[in-house]
């Protein structure tokens, strides 16, 4: 059986506790649902992931990097592929002055936190993001005005031979949700961060606002992506469909927020299909009525 054979030869660095053959996506993701995958495979450091990926090339499978999966969905009911997802064991932060030398497995959002901690600014934005520092560098993800792109110096990357990089903000490209990853498929291992020295209080002060108004506006708790689409030029894509009527749109188990029309939720037990009907379905009736197309914020893996 396939499987068996690419865990045996996987297992040969990874331990078995961190294999998951036939994994179930849906609990690997915050949308919480998903197709199967052949192997889901925990990472804890740059030869693990080298040695996943030739793993999968040699089986001829495609695989994909994760961090917490919060912007991700597989859609595929059965996809053969091999998922690595980089552990909480890269997760380490440490500090010189105002730079935070972090790990790509970091949750971004307890970056934040320990950033207003230690008193600097500059990533308030980041605390209701709930992703990891390598999706987040790999999303340029923002919020309020802020994004990655601000704050980073530099990210220290892997290609899937192995090659080692440091990228610095130029060479990463940033674009609104885009960064070179995106096209080279380099990895990210650490990041470098630079921040501002500050009012310990002020900083607080701008990061609970955020927290408050993400809690104000958006359904926090109900299984989602965040915002399923990304902006187009000179418009909101919350907006536009909020103003084609479909808040509350429904396919199955899955809806369009009626607290945030960004949001496409999983808020009664949906499957693939009803999240990927629901996304054609949004983005069709948005184009039909008003011209614009909405492209896909969230990856789509396997579709
Ligand atoms: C409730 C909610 C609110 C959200 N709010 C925001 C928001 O305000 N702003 C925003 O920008 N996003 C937001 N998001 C989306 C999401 O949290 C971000 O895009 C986040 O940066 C994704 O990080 P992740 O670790 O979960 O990445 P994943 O979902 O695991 O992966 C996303 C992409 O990043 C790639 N990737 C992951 N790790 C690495 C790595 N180490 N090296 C290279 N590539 C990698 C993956 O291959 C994939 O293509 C929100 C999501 C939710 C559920």
């Amino acid at each position: 059986m396939l499987s068996k054979k690419i865990y045996e030869k996987i297992n040969t660095l990874i331990e078995t506790k961190d294999i998951v053959l036939n994994a179930n996506m849906a609990k690997y993701c915050t949308l919480k649902l998903g197709g199967n995958v052949t192997a889901l495979v925990n990472v804890s450091d740059e030869k693990q992931i080298i040695h996943a990926i030739s793993i999968a090339k040699e089986f001829g499978l495609p695989y994909h990097i994760i961090g917490n999966g919060s912007n991700i969905f597989v859609y595929p009911e059965k996809y053969n592929a091999v998922i690595i997802k980089i552990s909480k064991n890269m997760a380490n932060i440490s500090i010189e002055g105002d730079i935070l030398i972090v790990q790509g497995g970091t949750s971004l959002a307890l970056l934040s936190q320990k950033a207003m901690e230690f008193g600097l600014s500059g990533l308030e934005f980041a605390v209701g993001i709930p992703g990891t520092i390598g999706g987040a560098v790999y999303m340029n993800a923002g919020a309020y005005g802020s994004e990655i792109k601000d704050v980073l110096i530099r990210a220290n990357t892997i290609s899937e031979n192995g090659d080692v990089f440091v990228r610095t903000n130029e060479e990463l490209d940033f674009k609104y949700r885009y960064s070179k990853l995106q096209n080279n498929n380099e990895i990210v291992i650490s990041a470098s961060f630079k921040l501002e020295k500050g009012d310990s209080n002020a900083i607080k002060a701008l990061g609970d606002g955020y927290k408050a108004k993400r809690i104000a506006t958006q359904p926090i708790g109900i299984p989602s992506c965040g915002s399923t689409f990304k902006r187009p030029i000179n418009n909101i894509a919350a907006k536009l469909i909020d103003e084609c009527g479909l808040k509350g749109y429904r396919i199955g188990g899955c809806s369009v927020s009626k607290k945030h029309a960004g949001f496409l939720v999983n808020d009664n037990n949906g499957t693939a299909d009803d999240y990927y009907k629901l996304i054609m379905d949004v983005r069709n009736i948005v184009l039909q009525k008003t011209g614009i197309y909405l492209d896909t914020e969230v990856q789509i893996l396997g579709g």
